[in-house]
């Protein structure tokens, strides 16, 4: 049976493979094509920033805001917003500059050879691919990611200094840097290596393995993630006894939702701006609040955001995403295998004839994906919709708890989480007038206008459907 699906898998991936048969032999001028791709998402972006940036003068609220923004504070935010889009359009086109150039002049080739440099100055031979993998990935990394870290400088310490927001220090921002990067190297290097061992083993047949290799990767973050890495920045201390902890695990025990910890975070320790999540595998769920959060807004309000993140729970919205991510990942790997064998791609991106001849397998996937860059922005906006479908729908589920589990004390969750979101906005300065095209591209979230917009009318539909079935009791 399963045997029989592979079989069917491999005939279908093997007539894809055929139709792109032309990327292993025709020269193509990929470079120009890269180049002409990455700056046309790069005015796109600097365009939607334009379309967004009047909206920074406006001088009075939404009307369904006004009531809730202090004149103050609706200028500190519009001033907040406009400093942040004039910094997003400036880095935008720098990064789009420098990759350009490191596009234009070969970094990917200088890398592979700085990564073979390496892997000989260890005493190995070329013949080690995938130790010079790991090398050159580093190598990459590095290089690409140095001219950035002026920006993200400027951002911690100028940018969000100037609005009230950077709780961090200098020594903090270096600690946490080589953190990242020393993190970046103990998980990547032994996941590349696995990475390229499929491809090594499973040859021609790797698209069902690599999917597993990835699917078991993800779950094992999920459980890493929280318990071995994020400790590493932020201090996780369990939630202390008292109002809002029992309200919490109440909410859990009545929705069946399998909470085994609840967790306050440290945000403050960082930033100023305020969350809630939850993760964790089926049956063992942990709950994360942060500082802020629990400091800004009331219990009772605290208990509706959390309402809201077990309604994504409830909806599985988080199996759902995984499983988009599967069909994405398949998508990609499936179109793979043209590029994989395919000398002329990686003559176009300056690489020797030498290494080029027998593409590295590395290699020949990061230039893969960067061909993909445009379709993975139209993915983008698709997985947004999808995103901001589940958001309105995690709210409505905290609306509707008091008709779900008759409890009348639930009556205004409605209202609750409407006052914490507004807390949460305002306190963190966001938005309030957005431009629908720049919604749709950047946002996974929708307006706060359209979530008070939909919370009121599920309110109103809940009400409707108690009335009735008082009716009918009658
Ligand atoms: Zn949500």
């Amino acid at each position: 049976m399963l045997g029989n699906a592979l079989d069917l898998l491999n005939a279908g991936l093997d007539a894809v493979q055929a139709r792109l048969a032309w990327v292993a032999t025709d020269t193509v001028n990929w470079k120009f094509y890269l180049q002409v791709c990455s700056w046309s998402v790069c005015l796109f972006e600097s365009y939607l920033l334009l379309r967004q940036f009047p909206l920074y003068s406006k001088t009075e609220p939404p009307p369904v805001l006004a009531e809730h923004f202090k004149p103050d504070t609706f200028v500190k935010s519009q001033a907040y917003g406009k400093d942040k889009a004039k910094f997003s359009l400036v880095s935008g086109l720098y990064k789009q500059v420098v990759d350009s150039a490191f596009l234009q002049y070969g970094l990917m080739a200088w890398s592979w050879k700085i990564g073979g440099s390496i892997t000989a100055l260890l005493g190995y031979g070329p013949e080690y691919e995938i130790l010079q993998s790991i090398a050159f990935a580093f190598t990459l990394f590095f290089v690409s990611s140095l001219p950035s870290l002026p920006l993200s400088y400027y951002q911690t310490f100028v940018l969000e200094e100037k609005h009230g927001f950077n709780k961090s220090t200098r020594s903090l921002f270096v600690t946490d840097l080589i953190k990242s990067w020393a993190i970046g190297l103990a998980i990547g290097a032994p996941f590349l290596a696995g990475f390229l061992s499929v491809f090594k083993w499973a040859g021609n047949r790797f698209v069902p393995w690599l999917m597993a290799f990835l699917l078991i990767f993800q779950l094992s973050m999920v459980v890493l993630y929280p318990t071995v890495i994020q400790p590493l920045f932020n201090k996780l201390s369990p939630l202390p006894a008292g109002e809002l902890r029992s309200r919490i695990e109440e909410l859990a025990v009545k929705l069946k939702f399998p909470l085994k910890h609840l967790y306050e975070i440290d945000g403050s320790k960082r930033s100023s701006h305020s969350n809630a999540y939850f993760f964790g595998l089926p049956g063992n769920k942990h709950i994360v609040i942060f500082d802020t959060l629990i400091k800004q807004s009331k219990p009772e309000e605290v208990e509706a955001v959390l309402a809201h993140e077990l309604g994504h729970w409830y909806y599985m919205h988080p199996s759902q995403l995984l499983l988009l991510s599967q069909i994405h990942i398949f998508t990609i790997l499936a179109l793979f295998p043209a590029f994989l064998r395919a000398p002329p791609l990686l003559r176009a991106f300056d690489f020797p004839a030498s290494v080029a001849v027998k593409p590295p397998t590395i290699v020949a996937f990061l230039l893969y994906q960067m061909l993909l860059t445009p379709l993975e922005a139209v993915v983008g906006i698709l997985m947004n919709a999808v995103s901001r479908k589940f958001e309105y729908q995690a709210d409505r589920f905290a609306c509707e708890l008091q008709t779900q589990l008759k409890d009348e004390k639930m009556a205004d969750m409605g209202d609750r989480l409407a006052r914490a979101l507004v807390t949460l906005h305002v306190e963190n300065l966001s938005t309030v007038w957005v431009d629908w095209l720049y919604s749709a591209y950047h946002h996974s979230h929708p307006t706060l206008t359209e979530r008070l917009r939909a919370l009121e009318s599920s309110k109103g539909s809940v009400v409707a459907a108690k009335d009735a079935a008082e009716k009918k009791e009658l």
